[in-house]
């Protein structure tokens, strides 16, 4: 625990930092003709209002920006559900080779043999890996995946005359973006319960079966749950979703406690979304463009988004000559770069090593569980998969210490917080994803954080309830960015530079906890 008690220095703008007439480029001296533009098109001239500074300067600028972000490669990030594992830098360095990195999009199929190599590479491992007959890559992110496996279920409805089935059924531990899928395809969503297990409710998905039969178009299950538990009765329910003629989605973002110890293919499902930024390495980004690719079984394949990537005797080819395709999801052949960085991990570390590296997840997983349970208990008595869901009930009833004040505390002791509040149905929660990538003395510095602070909760509440004080800001207002998003630069209440309409602050309202100056001015 290094400084809690003194605040970093208040980083300027970049535009506090112009000074007029310094610059920090060297343009080269003009060899054409000056064209006086506006006396052909008028006046084009508007100021630009950029910041002038010098070279050094904007340098520093960035470096020390960059140096108060905080990121998988400065530390810890159990952030659970999201799978921050190290990329490695040969993906990186694969991704830029001039040959993938340069292609155009239009070029003709012929001439990328390589590229094609890549594509068909990576959809034949995952194959393998996933059990399912048919991968496409063009889906930009796990929602994305979702959405298209979705859309090729309606797609197989309506082509056996069943269009009308319209309900989307999801257990209430699903990630949200299960039901936002649903919805997006124009589904109705029916939510069914877990059991005290941490399970699927039987009894209650074979209520809503009974009842709404034969408008059930699928079940989405996550599998391991977001409770970082492995549903044990997949078959079971894949056979009464099956039995009112429903599809069964596998949402697959947890894939890395799996690969290369059981397929969700053999499981019953029908098909299945993958994370390449989760599970294969790949940076992750808000909500693509990536690659959430999909897997299916072989009759959901005619429906297949185009092009399809497919063998044909040697050569790998493009094929469009899909009559019953539900069309494209993206662009082209998706986030090509992404695919190399997935065919580059996949392969550097093979059958072999990948499994190694799903049951390294797992073992980090119980270790934090084990170390941390007499503090913070898990929500169930388990082993877990590849992360742990731990509840903080007791402090909220005792002291008045919440999950997001052990979260906020951990920021002081130097590590990102792990996912709050989600799953929604276990109190107080806090879900905890280390990833196989972390060593033992990481994971033990973290358990002793957290163990440390939950102490603290218990001889000096309001240590956690101020927390983070180490930062540049304190505690946000989470949600005033979205009700009043800001973006504009000012000087002395002028606008400089315009992003958006002008609004009115109410008295007192603002970003709670934020330096003075970047609350607007004109509030
Ligand atoms: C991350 C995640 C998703 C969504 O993936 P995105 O790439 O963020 O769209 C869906 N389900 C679960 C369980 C996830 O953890």
């Amino acid at each position: 625990m290094k400084d809690i008690q003194k605040r970093m220095p208040e980083p300027e703008l970049i535009f506090d930092k112009s000074r007029p007439g310094r610059i920090g480029c060297n343009v080269p001296v003009c060899e054409t003709p000056e064209v006086d533009l506006a006396a052909t098109v008028g006046e084009t001239r508007t100021e630009l209002h950029l910041p002038e500074i010098g070279e050094l300067d904007v340098m520093r600028h960035f470096v020390n920006l960059s140096h108060i972000n905080y990121g998988i490669e400065t530390g810890f990030y159990p952030l659970g559900s999201c799978t921050m594992k190290y990329n490695p830098r040969v993906n990186e360095m694969t991704a830029a080779m001039p040959g993938f990195a340069k292609l155009h999009p239009m070029q003709p199929v012929e001439t990328i043999p390589g590229a094609m190599d890549i594509l068909m590479g990576v959809q034949e491992m995952l194959v393998e890996i996933t059990g399912f007959s048919e991968i496409t890559l063009q889906p930009l992110a796990g929602a994305h995946g979702e959405m298209t496996c979705l859309m090729l279920i309606k797609a197989y409805h309506t082509s056996r005359g069943e269009g009308e089935r319209n309900l989307v059924v999801i257990p209430n531990t699903a990630h949200g973006t299960n039901p936002a899928s649903a919805a997006r395809c124009g589904y109705d969503v029916v939510s069914i319960g877990t059991n005290e297990d941490g399970n699927t409710d039987l009894d209650d998905l074979q209520k809503v079966l009974d009842k709404h039969g034969p408008q059930i178009a699928a079940l989405m299950l996550t599998n391991p749950s977001t409770l970082g538990l492995f549903e044990p009765n997949i078959e079971r329910i894949c056979e009464l979703v099956h039995g009112v003629g429903g599809q069964v989605f596998c949402d697959g973002a947890n894939m890395n406690a799996m690969v290369g110890t059981t397929r969700p293919g053999d499981h019953g499902f029908d098909c299945m979304h993958l994370n390449l930024h989760k599970t294969f390495s790949t940076p992750h980004g808000g909500g693509g463009p990536g690659c959430g690719a999909i897997g299916l079984k072989h009759h959901l394949e005619p429906f297949l988004p185009k092009p399809v990537i497919r063998r044909s005797g040697t050569a790998i080819v493009a094929d469009y000559d899909r009559p019953q395709s539900i069309g494209r999801v993206s662009a082209f052949y998706g986030q090509f770069l992404m695919e190399v960085r997935a065919y580059t991990y996949l392969r550097a570390f093979g059958k072999q090593y990948m499994s190694d590296i799903s049951r390294h997840a797992v073992l980090n997983a119980n270790y934090v569980r084990a170390r941390i349970k007499d503090v913070l208990p898990p929500a169930h008595e388990r082993p877990c998969m590849h992360e742990v869901v731990v509840t903080a009930e007791k402090y909220k009833k005792q002291h008045g210490v919440r999950a997001l004040d052990i979260s906020k505390r951990l920021i002081d002791y130097g590590f990102h917080p792990p996912t709050n509040y989600f799953p929604l149905i276990v109190p107080e929660c806090l879900m905890i994803e280390p990833t196989e990538t972390e060593s033992k003395e990481t994971l033990d510095s973290f358990c002793d954080a957290l163990i440390s602070i939950c102490r603290e909760s218990e001889v000096a509440p309001d240590l956690l309830h101020e927390a983070p004080t180490s930062q540049i800001v304190g505690r946000l207002d989470e949600t005033m960015a979205v009700k009043n998003l800001d973006v504009r630069w000012r000087t002395g209440g002028d606008v400089v530079i315009d992003g958006g309409p002008k609004r009115e602050f109410a008295k007192g309202e603002g970003l709670e906890g934020v330096r003075s100056d970047t609350v607007p001015r004109d509030s």
